[in-house]
């Protein structure tokens, strides 16, 4: 039932709570809200004629075990607790799914103390099934690649997202809830005790809302009177596949040891729930909040971006991963030898390009990137405004903490 395509409806005049937004949050959210509250009118509005046309369909397909965040963060919570949920949903709605585990590798010895905090934060977090491994121990598990050391997550899963989005929006619907496709809310206007939100089907008065808008979070939100802090900068992760006579190569997730001052995980190399592999992604500042293609360009969005004093803030730090970015998105040899430091047969020969998808990275006005989930409020409504990997991972959680806010936030207004 969940690779069905949901079908849509017309939006609603009237709704007691509207979710913008349907990529694999706004569904995990409106899904939630109306398992606690069956009585209550939910619509979900997406502007795209299709569910989890953005970064819900265009993702690694990792379920994370929750190792990589700072003990204490929204992140390490939800996603500890998400994936475990996440893999209790997927076996009961039959959604095809593997607890494959991964290893994290260090190649050089100045990334050591780096990996024992990883696993340090691990433990904390409480990650099941964590295992430090030697150079013998990361061939057995994964007889390509080499490294002087590694950590095993057992608990490391994949999972095709969109798929999961499609199992909640059947939830929602069968629930009772709305499902409207193709309805780009377009402006916000509060009312005494509503919010009319004026969409491409017309407009929708709704008690509150909660809006999950990706990569557009920022825009919708100072839409509804909020601060224009934090703007969301487009990253574009672009992916490479493996040709099939060299999937043996990788058993199933091999990542690299993440620079702990950015929020990107590094290139790794993935196995699909499809059988693909992919190494990747890429993680390029780009002009449009739609870059599939590299050439896309989008004025708004790029002047968004460039007249964000955080923009310049965080570039003046980075040239040297800005040029490195740049260099592993245009020249396919210098991503591949990215993954050829863990899996040293890999050749430029092996892969062919693939998918493309693009961060909503959060930026502050302090050129700092957001590295946890943010939530905000704005009157009769709430805003998704940083939700990057690992959200999907942590939907279902993150769809609890999300509701559990509303309600206090939407209880507190009459
Ligand atoms: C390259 C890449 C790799 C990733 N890998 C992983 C991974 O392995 N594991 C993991 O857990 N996470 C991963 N993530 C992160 C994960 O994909 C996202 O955190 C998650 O999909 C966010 O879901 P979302 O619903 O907030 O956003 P989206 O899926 O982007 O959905 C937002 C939706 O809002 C809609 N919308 C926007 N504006 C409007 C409007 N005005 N009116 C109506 N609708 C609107 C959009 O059309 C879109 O459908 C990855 C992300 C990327 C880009």
């Amino acid at each position: 039932m969940s690779g069905n395509d949901p079908q849509g409806a017309p939006a609603p005049e009237r709704c007691e709570v509207a979710i913008v937004g349907g990529g694999i949050l706004g569904l995990a959210v409106a899904r939630e809200l109306i398992a606690r509250n069956p009585a209550s009118s939910v619509c979900l509005l997406e502007r795209e004629a299709a569910l989890a046309a953005h970064q819900t369909g265009h993702s690694s397909g990792v379920i994370h075990s929750g190792l990589y965040y700072q003990p204490g963060s929204l992140k390490a919570r939800l996603c500890v607790q998400g994936a475990r949920e996440l893999y209790e949903y997927c076996a009961e709605r039959e959604i095809p799914h593997e607890r494959c585990g991964k290893v994290i590798i260090a190649t050089r010895p100045s990334e050591l103390p780096r990996l024992r905090e990883l696993e340090r934060r691990g433990r904390a977090n409480g990650v099941p099934g964590l295992r430090p491994l030697d150079s013998a121990g990361i061939e057995a598990i994964e007889p390509h690649a080499r490294g002087i050391a590694g950590l095993l997550s057992h608990a490391t899963g994949i999972v095709d997202f969109p798929s999961v989005a499609r199992a909640y929006a059947h939830d929602l619907i069968d629930a009772g809830g709305t499902l409207a496709l193709g309805c780009e809310v377009q402006r916000v206007a509060l009312a005494r005790r509503s919010l009319r939100l004026f969409h491409s089907q017309g407009s929708t008065e709704a008690g509150h809302a909660i809006f999950c808008a990706g990569a557009w979070a920022d825009r919708l939100a100072v839409a509804a009177g909020g601060e224009a802090d934090p703007r969301i900068v487009p990253f574009r992760g672009a992916y490479l596949r493996l040709v099939p006579e060299r999937r043996h190569l990788v058993r199933s997730l091999i990542y690299p040891v993440p620079d702990p001052s950015l929020p990107f995980l590094g290139v790794h190399l993935s196995r699909h729930i499809d059988g693909e592999v992919l190494i990747g992604p890429t993680a390029l500042m780009v002009g449009a909040r739609d870059a599939y293609s590299l050439r896309r360009l989008r004025r708004r969005d790029l002047l968004e971006t460039l007249t964000w004093p955080g923009t310049w803030r965080m570039l003046a730090g980075r040239w040297s991963t800005g040029v490195t970015e740049l260099r592993h998105a245009v020249l396919r040899s210098t991503l591949v030898s990215a993954a050829a430091r863990y899996v040293p047969e890999l050749d430029t020969a092996d892969v062919r390009p693939s998918f493309s998808g693009i961060r909503a990275q959060a930026l502050g006005r302090d050129g700092r990137l957001l590295d946890d989930f943010l939530v905000s409020a704005t009157e009769r409504a709430l805003h998704l405004r940083n939700a990057p990997s690992p959200a999907a991972t942590a939907s279902l959680s993150i769809a609890r903490h999300v509701v559990d806010v509303a309600q206090r936030a939407f209880d507190r207004e009459p």
